[in-house]
């Protein structure tokens, strides 16, 4: 319980330093399209539905960002993701 409280003041505070301008990394949330998504590199959630896209690509290992995210392959990354379509589509 303890954690949960420490983990929602420290991404309270990542939020306000981008809301600042500190690092201006806020999205559009592929799950709510609120405009509350935070991608700082410390942060990746969702402030309005607390999702989160953040994950390795299942192929090639890259880090998954809300840039990377592709709503249909959740588990790769961009690149993997557009090679795949290319399979698919031949
Ligand atoms: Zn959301
Ligand atoms: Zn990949």
């Amino acid at each position: 319980m303890m954690e949960m409280v420490v983990a929602a003041s420290y991404e309270t505070d990542a939020y306000i330093r981008v809301k600042e301008g500190l690092n201006p990394s806020i999205a559009d949330c592929p799950h709510c399209w609120a405009k509350a998504y935070v991608e700082s590199g410390e942060v990746s959630v969702c402030f309005a539905c607390g999702e989160t896209v953040a994950a390795d690509c299942g192929h090639c290992g890259t880090r998954i960002d809300v840039n990377e995210y592709n709503q249909d392959y959740p588990e790769l990354c961009s690149y993997c993701a557009h090679m795949l379509e290319k399979v698919m589509r031949e």
